[in-house]
């Protein structure tokens, strides 16, 4: 199973690494996942977004616990626009150092 791929809200999986063998449909605990010809007519556009967002999300291979807020977001209707297509940084960009940027330069003294 190296086709799940995370993103900061959402897993798609990998269309080039599944193999249709479904063993994660009955294992999903929110039923969103189907096999490729299951799929609801109105989840079309899924295909697609799974294709554009696995390149830029990272593989997850084990199982990791909910968001925090998992159940307020579950069967909430129309959230894909609220789907963040970025990878969150692991950690907030380093602050500059006070005063070492943007000092005019002195000159130089022989
Ligand atoms: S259908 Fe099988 S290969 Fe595809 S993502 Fe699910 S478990 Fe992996």
């Amino acid at each position: 199973m190296d086709g799940f791929r995370e993103g900061p809200n959402m897993l798609v999986i990998d269309p080039d690494e599944c193999i249709d063998c479904a063993v994660c449909v009955p294992e999903c605990p929110v039923n969103v996942i189907f096999a490729e010809e299951d799929l609801p007519s109105d989840q079309l556009a899924f295909i697609k977004l799974n294709a554009e967002l696995t390149p830029k999300f990272k593989s997850i291979t084990k199982r990791k616990a909910a968001l925090p807020d998992a159940d307020e977001w579950n069967g909430t209707a129309g959230k894909v626009k609220d789907l963040e297509r970025r990878p969150r940084l692991a950690a907030p960009p380093c602050k500059p150092l006070q005063g070492s940027l943007h000092r005019p330069r002195q000159p130089m003294r022989w």
